[in-house]
């Protein structure tokens, strides 16, 4: 007997055809339907159908002037549009960001502002993130596939809630539906999906599809901020946990001393090697490098400034730090195997004076030889990378279901 495909299976293969004809052209580059078909395996009817339908939804468009290959009608090609973009807000502890990543991979803005958010109102932070994405995404034409705020601690994707994050105040605090609501009033698009997800899964994320080890199958993105976490990508796909919680890396008990942990445990990695304890070992409490007024990257500035110039409490902090960063990464490496393992944050831009440091530690503990193949590397992606990873993963909906975008 024959099968009878129903109209609804009809149209999810319709759109797992749509995405995997984006995708290509994600991955390998302007095309024409002819090569499309080949390369995918689909007809060049379909495959006309499928473009036909990406380009009335603004997702693809003509590259011009076509090819011209001998005799005959030119093929045209095609490739992905810019006028469908992703935000990804970042709330960290002393600044709030956006960036805004276009389905081609290309930022098309970002700003960031300093902001005390353990000290404001949950309320006032989200009116002024809000306002921020308003003001970034004023700049860029086109339209909003959706927004990931990435938020530090326990984040819970599937209700939209931040569970638990010690650094800035917040708990079980519902983010997404009244961020949503915020931007639904300032964009005006009701369709606007917003997500929250942990920053550092999405700077992990970020250096996945967009970093220098960018499509490393294995690879673990360690953060260094107030916080420090894990982001895991294994076998290609981001390490969740059951309750999205995986990589809490920073509350293992590490440190010999009993220092007091902002999640209210002793003795956790972070106070070894999270920024606060860089800070506090190599300045006293009433040196500049300590003002959270001043721009995070401006105060970093000054302890490269002092490791250059030889300052020996500057040196020997940097020397401390870079064990104590090889002992935890060392548990990272020991546990996942991975082949690249990114340092980001704070840990990037002190890199240079860390990276020694580190690798030795690693050699030192990893249990199989070599470090077990791990290569250890800096960031590119800056402070931003958060943001990034999450305008990324709301652009994703669009790959993986392109009818997203109305036509
Ligand atoms: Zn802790």
């Amino acid at each position: 007997m024959q099968p009878t495909i129903r109209p609804a299976e009809q149209f999810d293969v319709r759109r797992g055809n749509l995405s995997v004809a984006l995708r290509r052209l994600r991955e390998a580059g302007p095309r024409s339907r002819a090569r499309l078909a080949e390369e995918t395996g689909l007809t060049k009817a379909t495959v006309s159908v499928l473009v036909a339908d990406l380009v009335q939804r603004g997702l693809l468009r003509e590259v011009g002037p076509p090819e011209n290959r001998g005799s005959g009608r030119p093929a045209v090609d095609y490739e992905l549009h810019d006028r469908v973009y992703g935000i990804g807000a970042e709330v960290s502890v002393d600044y709030l960001s956006v960036t805004v990543l276009d389905l081609r991979g290309e930022v098309r803005a970002r700003k960031r502002v300093g902001y005390d958010v353990p000290r404001a109102e949950r309320e006032a932070t989200l009116d002024a993130l809000s306002q921020l994405v308003r003001e970034t995404t004023s700049e860029v034409p086109g339209r909003p596939a959706g927004l990931t705020l990435a938020a530090p601690g326990n984040v819970n994707p599937g209700t939209g809630r931040v569970d638990y994050a010690p650094l800035i105040g917040w708990y079980d605090a519902p983010v997404a539906a009244p961020l949503a609501d915020r931007l639904v009033d300032q964009l005006g698009d009701a369709a606007l999906r917003v997500e929250v997800e942990n920053d550092v899964k999405l700077a992990a994320i970020a250096e996945h599809a967009l970093g220098a080890a960018a499509g490393t199958a294995d690879l673990a993105y360690l953060s260094g901020e107030m916080g420090v976490g894990a982001g895991v990508i294994a076998a290609g796909r981001l390490v969740r946990g059951t309750r999205g919680h995986a990589g809490e890396i920073g509350h293992l008990p590490l440190n010999p001393a009993p220092a007091p942990c902002a999640c209210g445990r002793t003795g956790c990695w972070e106070t070894m090697v999270g920024l606060g304890a860089l800070l506090s070992l190599a300045a006293d409490p009433d040196d500049p490098v300590h003002d959270p007024q001043r721009d995070l990257e401006e105060r970093l500035a000054v302890i490269v400034q002092r490791a250059r110039a030889g300052d020996r409490r500057t040196l020997s902090t940097l020397e401390q730090v870079a064990t104590g960063l090889g002992l935890g990464a060392s548990v990272l490496i020991n546990m996942m195997n991975p082949a690249v393992l990114v340092l980001g944050g704070y840990f990037a831009v002190l890199g240079d004076y860390l990276l020694d440091g580190v690798r030795r530690e690693i050699a030192d503990r990893v249990v199989a030889a070599d470090a077990d193949g791990c290569r250890v590397e800096l960031s590119r992606l800056g402070f931003d990378a958060a943001a990034l990873g999450g305008a990324y993963a709301a652009l994703d909906r669009v790959f993986t279901d392109p009818t997203v975008v109305p036509i």
